[in-house]
């Protein structure tokens, strides 16, 4: 589902963010990664989302390797993948339900067909209510459900999230969390960027930790399937409780 073998990536000249990062996630998962600010956690998500592409190495999602997509087959690529960034980048001058509505604008679909999907979408994250309201008069847990419901509008295989919860209350978080903890269940493949540890711990089946020059998978020692580098001394593995509601 997510293949990375021997990924390295820099900025233009700068050092290696990320280097030499093998790993394998099935589909399914629900994966999150763990470390400090400015580690590479973002940069990891874009290359996942085939927003960035790996200085070197070999990346492959959904069938497509991104290192040779060519430009015809990248807006396949950006169905199959759902994306919520950091800056949620919702249009503060469009309702809620336009906001949904804009990834369909691409695919073709009749008027009606695609806004009954995105309908259904709003009604996945339980904001059907406010299909009319625009961003600005939503709270922060409901602009992060219109974020999500707009990145699963055509309906990813994958779902990727960039600090979702970070400007949250405990209880805002948590409904944030099960509402990605659903579209799990019924199999999408999760990879969330937090810092919250102990949160993740309860809805995450597996870890990545980015350091800086470190790269660690908590599935690399249950798995021979994870071909991941680890652990340098005195250094904490994640540690993963499993999905728990
Ligand atoms: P995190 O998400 O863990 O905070 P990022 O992936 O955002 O980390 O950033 C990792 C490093 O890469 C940081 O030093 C950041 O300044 C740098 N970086 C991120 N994006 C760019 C970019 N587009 N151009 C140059 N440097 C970047």
């Amino acid at each position: 589902m997510i293949e990375f073998q021997h990924v390295f990536k820099s900025y233009g000249q700068g050092r290696n963010i990320l280097a030499d990062i093998s790993f394998r996630v099935t589909a399914g998962e629900f994966v999150y990664v763990a470390g400090p600010s400015g580690a590479g956690k973002s940069t990891l998500l874009k290359l996942i989302g085939g927003l960035e592409t790996p200085s070197r190495g070999s990346i492959q999602v959904n069938g497509h390797r991104l290192e040779q997509l060519s430009a015809r087959a990248r807006p396949y690529l950006r169905r199959s993948v759902g994306v919520i960034l950091q800056d949620t980048h919702l249009l503060y001058d469009r309702s809620a339900i336009e906001n949904v509505l804009l990834p369909l604008t691409v695919t073709g679909l009749a008027s009606d067909v695609a806004r009954a999907r995105a309908r259904a979408a709003l009604d996945k994250v339980g904001l059907s209510t406010k299909e009319n309201t625009p961003p600005i008069e939503l709270s922060g847990g409901e602009q992060q459900r219109l974020a999500i419901a707009r990145a699963i509008v055509n309906r990813p295989a994958i779902l990727i999230a960039d600090e979702p919860t970070a400007s949250l209350d405990r209880e805002t978080a948590r409904r944030i969390m099960s509402v990605f903890k659903d579209f799990n269940r019924v199999g999408v493949t999760t990879v969330i960027a937090s810092h919250d540890d102990a949160l993740m711990a309860e809805y995450a089946t597996r870890a990545f930790k980015i350091e800086p020059g470190k790269f660690a998978d908590s599935a690399a020692r249950r798995s021979s399937t994870a071909t991941t580098q680890t652990s340098g001394p005195g250094y904490q593995e994640p540690q993963i409780g499993g999905a728990a509601r």
